[in-house]
């Protein structure tokens, strides 16, 4: 069998990283208060997997291998297997409220999968088949990859090799008979650390003099020369605290990383794309693309949760029934399954490439995402409308169980004998959190910047948008030479 449990999982991700947090190095990791809850969400998509219920969903066949596998390795074969992608991302944000971190490998193994095989075709290279051999051990193990893409980039108005220092772009050292030496660093690494492996991709299209930085490869995510920095989350250290109930989403969470490559080791057999300049922005596009079809499902399962807790907390306030609040609720679900219409517009779309894997329909994917950068935030804003000024005003869990002032906040936080005050506390500190808290970077920073900031999709949308035609349709009604 090649699914793990979420107990093997778990297990398997117990060993020691170069790994440091407020300027100390971490120790097992995977014990740490501030981690715990993004592991659970990676848990999360282990256990679900092992449910019949969600069998069609979250398993699939692998077509190099014949064996079952999760579908976060799956290499896509069909529309059917693009639209069940973003189904499972739904349905991991509605049990997780996060980010759950294994989408950006899986999505990077996809478009890999087809420009390496485009990179052999041009130059002979054996690209393709070395990510296939790489591949089906992710699958048979059921490993978690990280895919990274973001370089530091130094100076913008500058290219790679003009930077004050060359290392703000991943680039190769050195090269020989066994490997290339790998130097740089990737920002923003989303599930790095909970992560087996990851797939390290260059970061923009790349020119002539260039080729150094046109490198892809896997790594272990232990190797020697990492160095991984935890990122910090708005009121992170609530996880530290003794009580749970002030960090809203207690369980679950997103994680992301600073991650530094210091003369790093790679050999032959994991390198997929070394110097070959002119495939660079394919993958990166590619990668994007997909990454941006993943959002139109992960961060509308999250809505769906913040959607259900807006409704509840009408509920305990008793405003339900008011039409401004019914009304403020119909208009959440309708954002929300807008982005859900383009996540699965720009998959049954979908086409095969070469290859033979299946890939989205970039301009519907690049709009999915656009969309993604705005809808969560209004979605956001009217949760906020509907829960109420306590939602940044509520004191702590410490005083709210205090035997001094616990009863009188209970007192006056009860609305009805029907509703604990209790559950009306998590629920609120549940919608602080998505908001302003641990979690917002992840319902709405990442909605913005994940998968590329707004403008990168108004880019690929212009290029995508054939207006050529969209003229030669009007000439052709008016009869215009
Ligand atoms: Fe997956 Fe969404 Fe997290 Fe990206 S932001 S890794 S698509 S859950
Ligand atoms: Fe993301």
């Amino acid at each position: 069998m090649t699914l793990k449990t979420p107990d093997e999982y778990y297990e398997s991700i117990q060993r020691e990283l170069n790994l440091y947090m407020f300027g100390e190095k971490i120790k097992q990791f995977w014990m740490h208060p501030i981690i715990l809850p993004s592991i659970n969400a990676v848990k999360k998509i282990y256990e679900l997997a092992q449910k019949e219920e969600y069998k069609d969903i979250m398993t699939t066949v692998s077509h190099l291998t014949g064996e079952i596998i999760n579908r976060f390795t799956h290499i896509h074969q069909s529309t059917d297997d693009l639209i069940k992608k973003v189904q499972m991302q739904r349905l991991l944000g509605q049990h997780t409220a996060c980010c759950f971190q294994r989408c950006v490998g899986f999505d990077t193994a996809n478009a890999l999968y087809s420009v390496t095989f485009e990179m052999d075709k041009k130059y002979g290279t054996n690209y393709h088949e070395r990510f296939k051999e790489y591949w089906i051990e992710v699958q048979n193990q059921d490993l978690m990859v990280d895919g990274a893409m973001t370089d530091p980039k130094g100076d913008r108005s500058k290219r790679p090799s003009q930077q004050h220092d060359p290392d703000v772009f991943v680039h190769v050292t050195e090269q020989n008979d066994d490997g290339i030496i790998i130097r740089g660093a990737k920002i923003h690494q989303t599930g790095f650390v909970n992560s087996h492996r990851a797939i390290i991709m260059p970061t923009l299209a790349l020119r002539e003099g260039e080729a150094q930085y046109a490198v892809c490869f896997g790594v272990d995510t232990n190797a020697k020369g990492i160095t991984i920095i935890y990122g910090r989350q708005s009121c992170d250290t609530r996880k530290l605290e003794e009580g749970k109930l002030d960090v809203g989403n207690y369980k679950y969470g997103g994680q992301e990383a600073f991650v530094i490559f210091d003369d790093v080791f790679i050999p032959n057999k994991n390198i997929f794309m070394n110097g070959e300049i002119k495939f660079s922005g394919e993958l990166v596009n590619r990668f994007a693309g997909f990454h941006r079809q993943s959002y139109g499902g992960c961060k509308v399962g999250v809505g769906d949760v913040i959607i259900g807790a807006a409704a509840l907390i009408a509920q305990y306030n008793g405003t339900d029934t008011a039409s401004h609040v019914r009304d403020k609720i119909v208009e959440m679900i309708h954002l929300n399954e807008t982005l859900y219409s383009s996540g699965i517009a720009c998959s049954a779309l979908g086409y095969p490439r070469d290859a033979g894997n299946y890939e989205m329909d970039m301009l519907l994917a690049n709009v999915c995402k656009q969309n993604v950068t705005r809808f969560p935030y209004e979605i956001g804003r009217i949760a906020e409308d509907i829960a109420g000024g306590l939602i940044c005003t509520l004191p702590s869990e410490a005083d709210f169980t205090s035997e001094e002032v616990g009863p009188l906040l209970k007192k006056y936080l009860t609305t009805s004998n029907d509703v604990c005050p209790e559950d009306r506390y998590k629920l609120l500190r549940f919608i602080e959190c998505m908001s302003m808290g641990v979690a917002a970077p992840s319902y709405k920073t990442e909605s913005m910047h994940g998968a590329g900031s707004p403008q990168a999709q108004r880019i690929m949308i212009s290029r995508q948008a054939d207006m050529d035609k969209k003229i030669k349709f009007i000439k052709e009604i008016l009869d215009l030479e």
